[in-house]
């Protein structure tokens, strides 16, 4: 056996020879839709922070009060001493946004479902979900030790296939998908897989972490997202029916056996959350100017504010990265496991801040690059 040093030094040798060796830059957010890199600062299209309200001065304002008044952190699991009260204001923001009776808040989108998806279904249950669904929901599934059944992306006639070849030999059945894909920004079928649900005994589950403020809520059993997007924040939810929520307080490993989130947190997501509901001119920022740049670009209208600029292999996308870079501009390029092999690519996020003057440069620079 290999000492422990030699394995990870093998294991990074392989992922840099494959152009998938990832490193951590250190940056530094510095305001809306700006970062600084190594003493530079670039216009950031990698910030999921969509309506920039990380940087809001109501949002920082809610944090250092709650920070003051009741300290650095929650001390405990909620179910201990952690359930602080900014909890109930932000909980109830969050479920009458989304229109369900209860929501309960995680430490992170990653936390809820991995949390929720087992609390839900186990080993003589069926999960169906969407090839291109967020890791966080396969680590959930398979976690579950449920039968994992796969669907092609957004295709609800494969999706009712499975459902008919498969249902019958299970008890309790889940759908997973995503409302908004986080890697292509194309929207889930939530209506049709939310019917298709209900005529088949089965419970739909959505990921709804890049649709919270952008696009129009879509109903479903268990809306799940998150508080670290375009709430700015940090910190993950699901809403649903008030006994579901119950038993998840009482099932969700995630919650249970973690500590809450600071008081500040919480406080600052709730602020965030009210000037996101009480202000559509801001919500609708990000998706105008994402079409601003799919129209330079001559592509169909973005359907979110996520704009997916395909390149293929990984080197490829980290040089056109680079030469965005070099222009001021920074587009991160995700590359293999976070997309399919031979899809990696610079990924879009538009946030409300951002310059049209910004947003037209990219869209020059990639045609005149040959990347568009
Ligand atoms: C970011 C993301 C998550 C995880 O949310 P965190 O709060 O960052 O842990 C879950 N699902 C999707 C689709 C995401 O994009």
């Amino acid at each position: 056996m290999p000492a422990l040093r030699e394995f990870a030094r093998d294991q990074l040798a392989i992922a840099e020879q494959k152009g998938l060796r990832r490193r951590m830059v250190q940056t530094e957010r510095t305001g809306p839709a700006i970062v600084r890199r190594a003493g530079r600062d670039l216009v950031s299209f990698s910030c999921n922070d969509y309506l920039n309200l990380a940087h809001h001065p109501r949002v920082i304002a809610a944090a250092t009060r709650a920070l003051n008044q009741q300290g650095a952190g929650a001390g405990a699991s909620r179910l201990v001493t952690g359930n602080h009260p900014a909890y109930g204001e932000l909980e109830s923001l969050l479920a009458q946004m989304k229109q369900t009776e209860r929501a309960l808040v995680f430490s992170s989108g990653y936390a809820a479902n991995v949390g929720t998806i087992p609390a839900l279904v186990g080993r003589d249950d069926l999960i169906l979900i969407d090839r291109l669904a967020h890791a966080c929901q396969w680590d959930g599934a398979r976690l579950s030790g449920a039968t994992v059944l796969r669907f092609e992306h957004n295709d609800v006639e494969n999706a009712r296939e499975l459902l008919k070849t498969h249902r019958q030999s299970f008890g309790r059945c889940l759908i997973l998908t995503e409302t908004v894909f986080s890697m292509d920004g194309d929207l889930g079928p939530i209506d049709e897989l939310r019917d298709l649900a209900s005529r088949h005994d089965a419970w739909l589950m959505t990921d709804d972490a890049h649709g919270l403020g952008l696009i129009p809520p879509r109903l479903a059993d268990l809306q799940m997202g998150t508080l670290s997007k375009a709430v700015g924040v940090a910190g993950g939810y699901v809403c649903g029916p008030s006994e579901v929520v119950a038993y998840l307080e009482n099932r969700a490993r995630t919650l249970m056996f973690s500590t809450g989130l600071p008081p500040s947190n919480v406080a600052a997501a709730a602020e965030a959350l009210k000037i996101l509901r009480d202000d559509p001119d801001l919500c609708a920022r990000p998706i105008a100017s994402a079409r601003r740049f799919t129209s330079a670009l001559g592509r169909p209208p973005a359907a979110s504010p996520i704009v997916p600029v395909v390149l293929g292999e990984p080197e490829r996308a980290m040089a056109a990265s680079a030469m965005l870079e070099q222009n001021g501009l920074l587009v991160v390029a995700i590359r293999p496991p976070s997309v399919p092999p031979g899809t990696a690519r610079l990924r879009f996020a538009f946030s409300a801040s951002l310059q049209v003057e910004d947003i037209d440069r990219a869209a020059g620079l990639l045609k005149e690059q040959g990347y568009a």
